[in-house]
């Protein structure tokens, strides 16, 4: 599904004192396929934007269509997009709630695939279980809250992914793992979107993160958007990022590094890149010597 967005504006509370305009005009369009980055300071309006996409925040103000759902329509069916479009929160933890694991999975499907059989909901619960890595018969019958804090993301992350949303959107979704957790969860990320999942879009705050996994990224600044492209395009910008009072990724601060010391290197801004553009200078200066 392509998402277009045109103009999306959005105020919370617009009739009170406290008005807080989140949004305001947002043009951008993800096409179908895409591992989508959204960066930018904390209320930028990354998260108002991609609630807007399940229609968890009803469209108030511009165009947005999903695919062939017009969220402008209000006669949109609004509960079919939501199984198609599967969010996952901040923190997403925070939200479980059933006694059993099993039971937290199988709610998402309960609600979006009515009229499963009890045989085929057990099935795509152990399914969704096992993409995340977790061992089925171990875990199905624990209470969420028993689990280790990693484990419980990836229950929480399951309780999403059972429905196979063909678009997949997470907030946030390594914040406050470790290296090594958020190393996993990029690798199942990939594998999904390999596999089943046509489109990953992914809000993040870390530069690196996005420099190694997304096709294209756009740059939330005060409700809009201040740049858009691939990680190369964007991460050659590297010093409007930093007037934005952003972070650039460690390969991008290696570049510019050197081109004060008069190197002008160009990467694609991933570390393997970063490595083969340094050892081709290397290569040409040896050659050059000899
Ligand atoms: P981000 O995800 O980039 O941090 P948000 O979309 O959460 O940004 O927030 C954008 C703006 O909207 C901020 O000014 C924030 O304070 C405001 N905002 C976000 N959520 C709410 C809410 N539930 N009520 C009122 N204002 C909100
Ligand atoms: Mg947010």
């Amino acid at each position: 599904m392509r998402i277009v967005a045109k103009g999306l504006t959005y105020t919370y509370d617009p009739k009170s004192p406290f008005a807080a305009q989140a949004l305001k005009g947002v043009d951008l369009t993800i096409e179908e396929g895409e591992f989508f980055g959204i960066i930018g300071h904390t209320g930028s309006g990354k998260s108002t934007f991609v609630q807007h996409l399940n229609a968890l925040i009803r469209l108030t103000g511009g165009a947005l269509k999903v695919g062939d759902y017009d969220l402008s329509d209000k006669k949109c069916r609004f509960i079919e997009l939501r199984g198609k479009v599967g969010m996952v929160f901040q923190y997403p933890e925070y939200q479980l709630f059933a006694e059993t694991v099993e039971k937290d999975v199988a709610f998402g499907l309960k609600n979006f695939r009515k009229g499963m059989r009890e045989e085929e909901i057990s099935a795509a619960v152990q399914e969704a279980l096992e993409t995340v890595g977790l061992n089925y018969a171990a875990v199905k019958d624990a209470s969420p809250f028993e689990l280790s804090g990693g484990q419980k993301r990836r229950v929480a992350i399951a309780g999403v992914i059972v429905t196979r949303p063909e678009v997949l959107i997470l907030d946030e979704p390594a914040a406050g793992l470790d290296p090594l957790g958020k190393q996993e969860l990029m690798q199942l990320l990939h594998s999904i979107h390999g596999s089943w999942c046509k489109t990953v879009i992914i809000v993040s705050h870390d530069m690196d993160e996005i420099a190694e996994n997304c096709t294209r990224a756009a740059v939330f600044s005060e409700g809009r958007i201040a740049m858009e492209g691939t990680p190369a395009e964007i991460f050659r910008r590297a010093d409007e990022l930093l007037a934005l009072g952003l972070d650039v990724p460690t390969t991008a601060k290696c570049a510019m590094l050197l081109r004060g010391r008069g190197i002008d290197i160009d990467t694609d801004f991933t570390c393997e890149d970063f490595a083969e553009k340094v050892l081709a200078l290397w290569r040409a200066k040896e050659g050059g010597d000899a």
